[in-house]
């Protein structure tokens, strides 16, 4: 019977471990396919959640926005702030 046990248990980490994978996965970046939408030139073009944009260093960013600004190398910090409150890409 303890072979039995041991043996469900074995399935329960061979299902579980799936369901992981595909959590992590959603969170991982997009595959370079995405990129087919372009940017010209010195642009880095970029899937985020309020839309794709095409990033440069000096643009209006959002402060909130800054960890998915990451998954491109590019930041939006409080030290990027303007005289008129707003905020800049920087890499
Ligand atoms: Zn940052």
């Amino acid at each position: 019977m303890l072979g039995a046990m041991r043996r469900l248990a074995v399935l329960l980490v061979a299902v579980a471990i799936p369901f992981g994978a595909a959590a992590f996965a959603q969170s991982a970046p997009l595959s370079p396919a995405a990129s087919a939408h372009s940017c010209s030139g010195s642009y880095t073009h970029a899937h985020l959640p309020w839309g794709q944009k095409c990033l440069r260093a000096g643009q209006f960013c959002k402060l909130d926005g800054d960890r998915h600004y990451h998954r491109f190398r590019y930041h939006c910090h409080r030290s990027g702030r303007d005289g008129s409150g707003r905020y800049h890409l920087s890499r």
